[in-house]
Parts: C-alpha cells; structure tokens; sequence
C-alpha cells in the first residue's frame, strides 16, 4: 500500500495570508503546506482518501491524481471537511454517491455544513453522499481499516491503522486503551502545531517526541504543522533520528 500526503499543514495553511515570517515567505516547496489530507492506494489500486479540506481541488490537480473510491473523516472541523463540495467532478463521472466513512457526530455536522447534498429533491449538480458511520475495525475494499479515537481538545477524532501504519492528526491526547492500537507500528503520523508553547487542542514537539519514545514506532512524521515549526531543512536537523516533518507530496510504501 501507499499513503501520499496531499497537505500537511494546519488550519489556516502554510504560508499565512500576509505573515511575513521566514517560512511564509520560503520559497522551499517543503515549507509550503496544504491543509492536512492523504490519500491511501491498496495493492489493488484502490484511492481512500483522508479528510477533505479547502484545498482538495488543487492536492489532487497538482497530484495528478482524478479518482477517489471512499473518503475517511477524521472529524467534522472545517479544514478537514469544507472541500467536500469540490468531490462533484469524482461524483458525476464515477456515477454514485461518494463513500463518506465517519463518526455518527461528524455525519451530522456534515448533513448540516451541506445540506442540498442530502435534500430529497436535489439540485441538479448538487453532490451525493452516502454517510457509513464508523465504532470499530472495518473491511473496506478488501484492506483492513482499524479507527483510533483520540482527542482533541473535549471533541473525539479518529484516527485511522492501516497493517503497519497510523495515521493520527488533530490530536491533543490518546486514551490509554486507544495507544494499544499504535503499537508495533512501521510508520505512525501525529498532528504536531509547532516546537513550545502549549496548545489546548493540539500535541507539539515535546508531546509527540514522548508518543515516539512510547509507541516506538520505525518512523515518525509530523503532520498539520503550523508555520511556526520553523523552516524544514532547520527543524528537520534539530529533530532525533527518525522523526522527519512530512511535506505536501511525500509518498511512503508500506
Ligand atoms: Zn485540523
Ligand atoms: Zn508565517
Ligand atoms: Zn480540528
């Protein structure tokens, strides 16, 4: 399988309208960062997709990439779910609802972020979705899926273990029973904001440094980061072996 990773960066995206700081004026592609998404390919060449921001229509143009079999929420915020939208052109040509796999609390905020997508009699061009809730392991296109809820902030979000890989962002904790399912893990992702300063919602440096010292996986990326996680080619130097920040495009085989 193949996991790409179409965004890496936080809500409001890397670089920020008008900062001026070194990383939103890099002209590294690596210090430029969609919001956070990743699209799964199995051996058998089916596309899952993880979370759909507001930059969905340009990660799969600048991806090459046209077709998408399901779509993974990871919870209902808008950098995750606003380009669902943006799916119509996948819609229309694969001719079927799209495959929206979540927990029971994010369908719901999804019927109510878009509504004309769920109304009886729908507008022609509207989008059509098939919401499947999610609790537990799930088979989906013959690969295994297993959800892993963790927290962020008071709301949980789902993570998702593909045989070898985890896949975590939005994360401020992971409940004990939850870590059981990260562990002898290949390559796990966690959600990392930025080096100091604690955020409410979301793990930084030190907290995902302990997770890595604890689950003890192969490797570690770090995802929706902030543009306050400085510039790649210095961070990644500062950062232990085998804990790299992902960037927008990065492919890993697993
Ligand atoms: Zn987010
Ligand atoms: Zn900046
Ligand atoms: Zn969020």
């Amino acid at each position: 399988m193949k996991l790409k990773f179409l965004g890496t960066g936080t809500s409001q995206g890397v670089p920020v309208i008008g900062c001026k700081c070194k990383v939103c004026k890099s002209e590294n592609p690596k210090d430029r960062r969609f919001r956070s998404s990743a699209l799964i390919t199995t051996e058998e060449g089916a596309k899952f997709l993880i979370d759909c921001g507001p930059d969905f229509r340009m990660q799969m143009l600048q991806n090459h990439e046209e077709h998408v079999d399901a779509v993974l929420l990871t919870h209902e915020h808008n950098d995750h779910v606003i380009g669902l939208d943006d799916m119509r052109p996948l819609i229309f040509r694969q001719n079927k609802e799209m495959p929206l796999f979540c927990h029971k609390r994010v369908g719901r905020e999804v019927m109510e972020r878009f509504p004309y997508a769920f109304a009886d009699e729908k507008y022609p061009g509207a989008p059509r979705f098939e919401l499947v809730e999610i609790t537990e392991k799930f088979n989906l296109m013959n690969t295994e899926i297993i959800p892993v809820e963790v927290m962020h902030n008071q709301i949980p979000v789902l993570g998702f273990r593909f045989n070898n890989f985890g896949y975590i962002t939005d994360a401020s904790a992971i409940p004990e029973n939850e870590k059981e399912k990260l562990r002898g893990l290949e390559y796990l992702v966690l959600n990392c904001l930025r080096k100091d300063r604690p955020h409410p919602a979301h793990f930084i440096l030190p907290d995902v440094l302990q997770l890595f010292e604890e689950l003890k996986p192969k490797k570690l990326y770090l995802t929706h980061i902030s543009h306050e996680m400085g510039l790649h080619v210095e961070t990644e130097k500062e950062l232990p072996e085998n804990v790299h920040m992902a960037w927008d495009g990065l492919e890993i085989d697993f």
